[in-house]
């Protein structure tokens, strides 16, 4: 089978002293996994790079984007290779400049040569000069444009041989799924928790989620916009547990006892309470949410400090300083956002005060849901949970 060859560069992994060999294990098992879907892809370590070789008939930015997809992986670049003698590397050269000239019209380039094996015996400039000679001599509408060229190309001279190639292809970066822990993610169907859910992925942890509905009040689609949202995240994460809760009784209760302005702030203490429990039961050790300081009522300073009053599990709020537009621009990069748009309800919507607190109190929070048996109600959302498995689609 002919097969093309992909350089795969990872980031932060590189500088993991003596954990390096197990980051490096793992980012090559979730490469491998990625790129399961094509037949007889290889994928292995050589000085500190991966070289991928895939189907030759599977469109190279296809497999730049399922490598850029993996978490870990800082760029990727479609090459060529050649053995290490100059008129070779220069041939190789040429002939790739060639495919583009025929695919894209380019018209002007500049090599720049890198000598990573220093037993090679001509320098970094020197290689640049003598293989873009070799291309001009071949491509004869080729010239060289050192300050803006349309194509700048690049011969990496290593020990195992040389690669050539154009573009570096920005992967995600952050750390291999799987190598930072066990975290829920309470995911609404907005903008926000799903970026929240990404960024901590990015960072090694595994996620597991929980989806908190007001049926029949909220509609079985606006479930279903959670689960495409989780769909979207599980294309860069794997399969995702969701677990879902009817927060229904609990709302009601606390609309028939406790004052109107605080409804939205007790909801979300018992959102609190009843995923840390299910985050329990699945070995989950971190709580994480998409919110923001400030963004509305209940993100104020003092009413994250009374939500959380409510558990002991770490929260994660990785977005807590971000603005929001920057978490749009987030979302559209990772694909949810047009998701999130879709206008279906949230739970959170289904009771909200006209004037809800923004600067609650914890002693009158707490003497208002003393007028609940919280315990009860929590114990009984858990054991009324409902577990989706959402796979990549
Ligand atoms: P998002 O865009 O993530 O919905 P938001 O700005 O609308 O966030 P809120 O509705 O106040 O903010 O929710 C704050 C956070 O609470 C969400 O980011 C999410 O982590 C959690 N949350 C809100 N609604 C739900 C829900 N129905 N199920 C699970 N978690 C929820
Ligand atoms: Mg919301």
């Amino acid at each position: 089978m002919d097969k093309n060859l992909y350089l795969v560069r990872c980031g932060e992994v590189a500088l993991k002293g003596m954990n390096r060999p197990y980051f490096e294990r793992i980012l090559l098992e979730r490469l491998k996994k990625a790129l399961s879907c094509y037949s007889e892809t290889e994928a292995r370590w050589k000085n500190g790079l991966m070289l991928v070789r895939v189907d030759a008939s599977v469109p190279a930015m296809e497999v730049v984007k399922q490598c850029s997809k993996v978490f870990g992986i800082a760029s990727v670049s479609p090459a060529v290779e050649a053995p290490k003698d100059i008129d070779e590397i220069g041939r190789a050269a040429a002939d790739f400049m060639q495919r583009l000239i025929d695919e894209e019209g380019i018209k002007t380039f500049k090599v720049k040569g890198k000598r990573s094996d220093k037993s090679f015996e001509i320098q970094s400039p020197e290689i640049g000069r003598v293989v873009g000679a070799i291309i001009l001599k071949q491509c004869k509408v080729l010239s060289v444009d050192v300050h803006n060229p349309d194509c700048e190309l690049y011969v990496d001279v290593r020990h195992e041989g040389a690669y050539i190639y154009r573009d570096k292809i920005k992967g995600f970066g952050g750390l291999p799924l799987g190598t930072n822990g066990r975290g829920m993610i309470l995911m609404s169907g907005g903008i926000d928790s799903p970026v929240a859910a990404f960024m901590m992925a990015k960072r090694g942890m595994t996620i597991e989620a929980c989806h908190f509905h007001s049926y029949p009040y909220t509609s079985p689609r606006a479930q279903k916009k959670v689960e495409d949202l989780l769909a979207v995240l599980a294309g860069y994460m794997g399969t995702i547990k969701m677990h879902c809760i009817n927060l229904l009784p609990i709302q009601e209760q606390i609309v028939q006892n406790c004052p109107e302005d605080e409804t939205t702030l007790l909801v979300r203490r018992f959102m609190m309470r009843i995923a840390e429990q299910i985050a329990i039961k699945n070995k989950n050790m971190m709580l994480i949410t998409g919110e923001d300081l400030g963004q509305v009522a209940s993100q104020t300073a003092e009413a994250l400090v009374v939500t959380d009053k409510v558990v002991s599990m770490p929260v994660m709020r990785p977005l807590i300083a971000m603005d929001k537009v920057d978490i749009m621009d987030k979302a559209k990069e990772i694909g949810t956002y047009d998701i999130s748009i879709q206008p279906y309800e949230d739970c959170c919507t289904v009771f909200l005060p006209k004037h809800p607190v923004t600067k609650p109190k914890l002693e009158k929070i707490e003497e208002s849901e003393s007028r609940l048996d919280v315990d009860a109600l929590v114990k009984a959302a858990v054991e009324s949970e409902e577990i989706i498995v959402v796979n990549p689609r």
